[in-house]
């Protein structure tokens, strides 16, 4: 198996989990908690000065224990996202998570 072909296996995987997230997102009576308080608060990478929002980072993750997607969301963050807080994981709990559990960032 080329390298390419898993590359392009993994990128396929990802996609196909992302559009399963926006599915489950979209069927949803109501917005996501996160899309009614905004996406600095679940990217605290990218806030002022350089600096990691700890206080964005807490507020994020209470924010996601209200969605009623949150497995799924954690689920599919594990496996394909490197930053911001998905799923009530922070990105640093991801990389704990994937390092236990022996899975690679796709
Ligand atoms: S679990 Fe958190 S990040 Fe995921 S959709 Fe819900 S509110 Fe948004």
């Amino acid at each position: 198996m080329s390298d390419n072909y898993v590359s392009i296996h993994q990128s396929r995987e990802a996609a196909e989990a992302h559009a399963k997230l926006v599915n489950a997102i979209e069927s949803l009576p109501d917005p996501t908690p996160c899309a009614e308080v905004g996406g600095d608060v679940f990217f605290p990478e990218g806030n002022t000065q350089g600096s990691y929002d700890w206080h964005a980072e807490k507020l994020a993750v209470k924010v996601c224990f209200h969605c009623p997607i949150l497995g799924l969301c954690a689920d599919y963050a594990i496996k394909h996202e490197e930053i911001g807080v998905w799923g009530g994981l922070s990105a640093r709990e991801r990389r704990l998570t994937r390092k236990m559990l022996g899975i690679t960032l796709q």
